[in-house]
């Protein structure tokens, strides 16, 4: 850490960091193990079509049931997971776990095209067995390709294109889908996106606003995100938004002719079984409306 700070040599011990450090390096080592006492869990957020707000699919989000310390969101232990390289287990297990979930929405709800996402870090789409891993995934659960989409974040598609590319285009060859999640917080620019085998750009959430009716909007952002739905489109790209609270919001993006969206107004991350009760009802909910 102190030689991450280059010439702040005379960086004083912090003993409050050093604990913060010692508690990072042990979540850290401790992924495997966890992974073998299964410890982790996904939890499934729905995704929504637009302009009529109907479930066509859930984004896989992990979580840690970690028996001293809780639970522990993704953030907590997901950039450890990419430093350490266990995130190439963890994301197996995901992939793995997301594909068994979609199978049996496959099975119970043989007429509606429910998808899985599933969040890619950059080290995993670098590792050479990646695409094997995808392909053995969708086999293992006797899952269609066209069940599942990968999201990708910019950085992880931008830097060392050439590797990344072959991999992307193969997958998306076999059927996969593939987005670009939190977009606009990266500094890739759509003309690149467009010439990648990329279906979606999902909208960072920090790009809707207001979030609280009545509460301050930043028309720089509204700006962005109707030119970002505008040449996406022209490029043949679908926009999801992400992070969608209120109706308000759900209004301005149906004008903005946005493809889908995801959100607590739609629905929380939750478990497995209530995500399968959430799609009963939507679906009952869709037929008789
Ligand atoms: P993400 O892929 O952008 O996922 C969306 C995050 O926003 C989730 O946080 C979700 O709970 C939260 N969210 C959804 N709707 C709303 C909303 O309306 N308002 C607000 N304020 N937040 C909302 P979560 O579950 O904590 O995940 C955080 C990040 O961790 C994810 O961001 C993703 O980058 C990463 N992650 C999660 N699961 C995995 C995984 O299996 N593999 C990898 N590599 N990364 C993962
Ligand atoms: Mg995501
Ligand atoms: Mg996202
Ligand atoms: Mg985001």
């Amino acid at each position: 850490r102190a030689k991450a700070l280059g010439r702040a040599r005379w960086e004083r011990y912090d003993p409050d960091r050093g604990a913060e450090e010692a508690t990072k390096h042990e979540l850290a080592t401790a992924i495997p193990l966890a992974l073998s006492r299964g410890e982790f869990v996904l939890d499934y957020q729905p995704m929504v079509t637009l302009p009529d707000p109907v479930v066509s699919g859930f984004e896989a989000l992990v979580r840690w049931r970690h028996p001293q310390l809780g639970l522990l969101g993704p953030d907590r232990f997901i950039p450890l997971a990419e430093q350490t390289g266990h995130i190439v287990a963890l994301g197996r297990w995901v992939l793995e776990q997301a594909c068994a979930q979609a199978r049996r929405w496959y099975d119970d709800f043989r007429d509606v095209p429910v998808m899985v996402s599933v969040n890619v870090a950059a080290t995993q789409l670098r590792e050479a067995s990646f695409v094997a891993d995808v392909l053995g995934a969708l086999h293992d659960a006797g899952l269609p390709a066209d069940r599942l989409q990968l999201e990708l974040t910019e950085s992880a598609v931008a830097g060392d294109t050439s590797c990344a590319l072959a991999a992307l285009s193969e997958l998306a060859a076999a059927g996969v889908s593939l987005a670009i999640d939190d977009f606009g917080t990266g500094y890739s620019n759509l003309a690149h996106l467009g010439r990648l085998p990329v279906h979606t750009l999902k909208i960072d959430r920090s790009f809707l606003s207001p979030v609280r009716p009545g509460g301050p909007t930043d028309p720089a952002h509204d700006k962005i995100v109707a030119a970002t739905i505008s040449l996406a489109h022209s490029l043949g790209l679908d926009v999801a938004a992400e992070g969608v609270e209120t109706p308000a919001q759900v209004e301005a993006l149906r004008v903005l002719h946005c493809d889908s969206a995801q959100g607590f107004l739609f629905g929380a991350p939750a478990s497995a079984d209530d995500a399968t009760t959430l799609l009963a009802h939507r679906i009952a909910t869709a037929d008789s409306a």
